[in-house]
């Protein structure tokens, strides 16, 4: 099929995803529990003949396209996932179709993603007598911290077992606001980090704040882990290996004049291989304890696993590129230098299974785009208008996989 069908296709689909994003939008859900939203994406797939499997973890839901032609070899199944999770946050825009929903907000561009799946979906249903093989829709809940693309590959509900095995490739797409319309970066190897939460608690013996001789002061001990959390980053790392450790939360205390137990400190811990990300976590502690230590406290310290790296496959991104450039010409595709240091569940997806995410930059046209408001702002916006190009790119993908694999 010529790509350029994709692009007219995806237009002429762009009412349809514009209100479906909308309709999204105004109605947030959070967690691994979207029902309303994969009802709105259910109803919008309605008349298309697809293979819906659902779990038991959360409401995920993957939708088969049955392509008329055999799968080639060795490429049978392609998967493309859009998330359909919100954040627990007020939007502070003033969109018609803003949240109606308080402490509820589509900041990610989930509504977005989860829209341009369905497009594509309707596109590739369209075209389905083209189409050599398989094409799986994942609709996944849960992506802002609740691990929802793990879930679904624990319900099996992407294949992995004898009669139906992991799928051959896997795309997706992550709108980004303060990047150039319509254009689509991506890069090989990791794309964003391994996100873990460390809680530090800091144990002393507290008493009155006018005779710290008598106590055993836990505060500052807890103000110099802080700055030792720090120079382990630096003095402990390779200063070419992007790691990040951010202190974010401090809690100490009662009252002006009492010289606390305890005193905890928290924060996250940001990774790119899983050799930083263990040395990470076994240097924290380390680092932790000590520094309690010559302080005549005790630390202890706990790890929350997080989302693992997100690894592109190299292929695969090629294979973006080539798709990109031919739905767009030279400029929609910008090769990313770097990784950026956010974390993104869809890396348990590409643990598994060869594939990669691509960022759509959706900055109002003709605007300074490097002066919009970041994913996770409460003023984030979206030029609805990048939509079907994002549509049209996961097609795109699914059948250049399907058709020509990874040459
Ligand atoms: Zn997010
Ligand atoms: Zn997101």
């Amino acid at each position: 099929m010529l790509k350029s069908a994709l692009i007219d296709a995806a237009r002429d689909l762009a009412p349809d995803i514009v209100s479906l994003r909308r309709a999204i939008h105004a109605e947030p859900e959070l967690g691994l529990e979207t029902p309303k939203t994969l009802a709105k994406v259910r109803a919008a797939l309605d008349d298309i003949d697809l293979e819906w499997r659902t779990g038991t973890s959360c409401t995920g839901a993957v939708a088969t396209l049955k392509g008329s032609k055999p799968a080639n070899e060795g490429r049978g199944r392609v998967l493309l996932r859009g998330d359909m999770d919100a954040l627990p946050m007020d939007e502070k825009t003033d969109l018609e179709f803003a949240s109606t929903i308080p402490g509820r907000m589509h900041a990610c561009g989930h509504d977005t993603h989860t829209a341009m799946l369905v497009g594509a979906a309707r596109i590739l249903a369209a075209k389905r007598e083209d189409i050599a093989g398989e094409i799986d829709f994942m609709f996944q809940p849960g992506e802002e911290g609740y691990h929802g693309a793990r879930f679904m590959l624990d319900d099996g509900l992407l294949g992995g077992n004898e009669e139906r095995p992991l799928p051959g490739a896997a795309f997706a797409l992550h709108i980004m606001p303060n990047a150039p319309f319509g254009v689509i970066g991506g890069r090989a190897g990791p794309l964003m980090a391994a996100a873990d939460q460390f809680t530090i608690t800091v144990k002393g013996q507290g008493g009155h704040a006018s005779m710290p001789h008598d106590c055993v002061d836990p505060v500052p001990a807890a103000a110099a882990i802080v700055g030792a959390v720090q120079a382990m980053v630096t003095r402990r790392f390779n200063a070419a290996s992007a790691v990040v450790v951010t202190v974010t939360q401090i809690h100490a205390g009662t009252a002006h004049n009492v010289i606390p137990d305890d005193a905890v400190v928290a924060g996250t811990m940001r990774t790119l291989t899983a050799e930083n990300r263990a040395k990470v976590h076994a240097l924290i502690a380390e680092v932790a304890a000590s520094t309690a230590a010559a302080y005549g406290v005790s630390a202890e310290c706990e790890i929350e696993h997080g989302f693992p790296v997100t690894v592109c496959d190299e292929r695969a991104v090629t294979l973006g590129a080539k798709v990109s450039r031919e739905l767009g010409g030279d400029g929609a595709w910008r090769d990313l230098p770097n990784p950026i240091m956010g974390a993104e569940d869809f890396s348990y997806v590409l643990e598994k299974v060869p594939g990669a995410m691509f960022f759509l930059g959706v900055a109002p046209q003709g605007k300074d785009w490097s002066a919009c408001c970041a994913i996770h702002s409460p003023r984030m916006h979206v030029d609805e208008n990048a939509l079907p190009m994002g549509a049209a790119t996961l097609a795109g993908c699914a059948l250049e996989f399907l058709d020509h694999g990874w040459t």
